[in-house]
């Protein structure tokens, strides 16, 4: 991929970083000691961390658009969760998608049964990330004045959203090195951070809701947990803010062993009653071993339990949805507020269909012939499945003639600018490098088929990469925990 335009990183880097030797141990201890810890994923050990790779500097991001992306997060949130509640748009965007794509055609046989049975209870918990990077693409060649030209959302999740520690961690981590460095009069460019008190308010909130306060907020967890810290401290700040709320850890297939349904449908687990079921697993296919998971997937859904997410808000978060979301048309169906309308339509890129139609066919047609301008999606989170460049090409080649195909979605690949910064990463060398910023902002949404009542933006995060990798996520190995620094 061609570099982007350069943005000034926050203060100079010099070019013999052993300068900054003695600040750069003393941040990797502080980070260490101060929750910034992942598990080692080829020597796992459940008693060690190591500390999670970090850009030693915050990368600048435009003020401006900064609080634009801060303002628009409750329409996106309300937008989700009208989409998440329209079983018509669900319908249509995903029936072809669930004939080709298993994991989304199970989860979509629970949404079917439950939404037979009627949805139980009516409210939902949604605990949502959106992520968005600065384009430059549309302001080539003339670009002298600013390195960017606008930002463009990559996606918005609606499962497993991670970093509501990390993210705020980020920023008192650089504030950190910022005044060890002497850079006092930057510390102002660090906006406060208040995400993991905000999701587990949230969490809070939709517990008291349940009206039970003997009952436990379950955590859902992967059978090994890499991204200890950002889950734990959720436990932590939850038990501070609000001590009698009692959160367990259980994996699926905990559930699919253990979990029942009482006669008033509540969900028991080793003799806890759940209020709140908490997913940071269940949004890929190796999180199920077989059936049972599954199983244990709709007892959840089918429980007095409030789920985050509910399956119909993990059906709003599939890839698939969100192309559906920038066609023509589809958010004017869900806003009737032009405003509404405009902010939201800004931040799209263009989202296309591989569908057998016309559309589908020219998107097929354009991705082979310019595969570098693309991102060939399939219906999967966590990181590391997407398809680009060259790649896009093999792969369009091979499934182009079978209904697979639908399956996928195609993006717009964002070019975003570069900023030199220094990645530090457990067991490397510090190394100075080109790297390129993805801003998460998050969202809390609670309410029903008739009205939200818990709305809110909550935070944010970065996360930085190399500006030659693909992908940023932090957990699957690819990016660095970054904060932004406003210019
Ligand atoms: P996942 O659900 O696996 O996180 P995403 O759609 O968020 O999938 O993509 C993963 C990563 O790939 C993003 O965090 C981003 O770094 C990169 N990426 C995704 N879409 C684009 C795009 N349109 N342009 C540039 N990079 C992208
Ligand atoms: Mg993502």
């Amino acid at each position: 991929m061609a570099d982007g335009p350069r943005l000034n990183s926050c203060v100079p880097i010099p070019k013999d970083i052993e300068q900054l030797k003695d600040v750069i141990e003393k941040a990797k201890d502080w980070a260490l000691m101060h929750g910034v810890g992942i598990r080692n994923k080829k020597e796992f050990n459940p008693d060690a961390l190591q500390i999670v790779p970090f850009t030693f500097f915050p990368s600048a991001f435009p003020r401006k658009e900064f609080e634009k992306a801060v303002k628009i997060q409750p329409i996106l949130n309300e937008l989700i969760h009208r989409v998440a509640f329209c079983h018509s748009f669900l319908e249509e965007n995903l029936k072809d998608t669930i004939q080709v794509d298993e994991f989304t055609g199970n989860l979509y046989k629970i949404y079917e049964t439950v939404r037979q049975e009627g949805i139980n209870p009516r409210l939902s918990l949604g605990s949502v990330r959106a992520d968005m990077m600065l384009e430059t693409v549309c302001c080539y060649p003339d670009i002298e004045e600013q390195s960017y030209c606008c930002w463009k959302q990559i996606e918005i999740n609606t499962i497993a959203s991670g970093f509501g520690w990390l993210g705020p961690a980020g920023v008192h981590l650089h504030r950190f090195i910022l005044q060890e460095l002497g850079h006092y009069d930057k510390l102002k460019n660090l906006p406060e951070n208040r995400a993991l008190e905000g999701v587990c308010g949230g969490l809070i909130e939709a517990w008291k809701l349940f009206k039970n306060p003997k009952a436990v907020i379950l955590m859902v967890i992967e059978d090994v947990v890499y991204n200890i810290c950002d889950q734990r401290f959720h436990e932590f700040r939850i038990s501070e803010l609000s001590p009698k709320t009692r959160v367990i850890r259980r994996t699926l297939t905990d559930l699919a062993q253990r979990a029942t349904l009482d006669a008033d449908k509540n969900l028991i687990i080793d003799n806890e009653v759940v209020a709140v079921v908490y997913y940071r697993s269940a949004y890929e296919p190796l999180q199920f071993h077989s059936q049972k998971e599954w199983d244990a997937r709709l007892l959840a859904e089918r429980s007095s339990a409030i789920k985050c997410p509910s399956i119909h808000y993990h059906l709003a978060g599939t890839k698939k949805v969100q192309q559906a979301l920038a066609r023509p048309g589809a958010v004017e169906q869900f806003f009737s507020d032009p405003e509404k309308v405009t902010a939201v339509r800004d931040v799209f890129t263009g989202l296309y269909s591989l569908d057998f139609d016309e559309l589908g066919e020219d998107a097929v047609k354009k991705a082979i012939e310019k595969p570098e301008r693309y991102v060939l999606k399939p219906q999967r989170e966590g990181g590391g499945n997407n398809i680009y460049g060259e790649k896009i090409r093999d792969v369009i080649t091979k499934i182009k003639g079978s209904r697979e195909r639908t399956g996928w979605i195609l993006m717009d690949r964002i070019v975003p600018p570069v900023q030199e910064n220094i990645i530090i990463r457990a067991s490397q060398p510090a190394a100075r490098t080109d790297t390129v910023s993805e801003l998460g902002i998050f969202g809390i949404i609670i309410g029903d088929s008739n009205e939200i009542i818990y709305n809110k933006q909550v935070g944010h995060m970065l996360r930085s990469k190399e500006s030659t990798a693909d992908e940023v996520g932090v957990s699957a190995g690819f990016g660095a925990m970054d904060s932004p620094y406003l210019y």
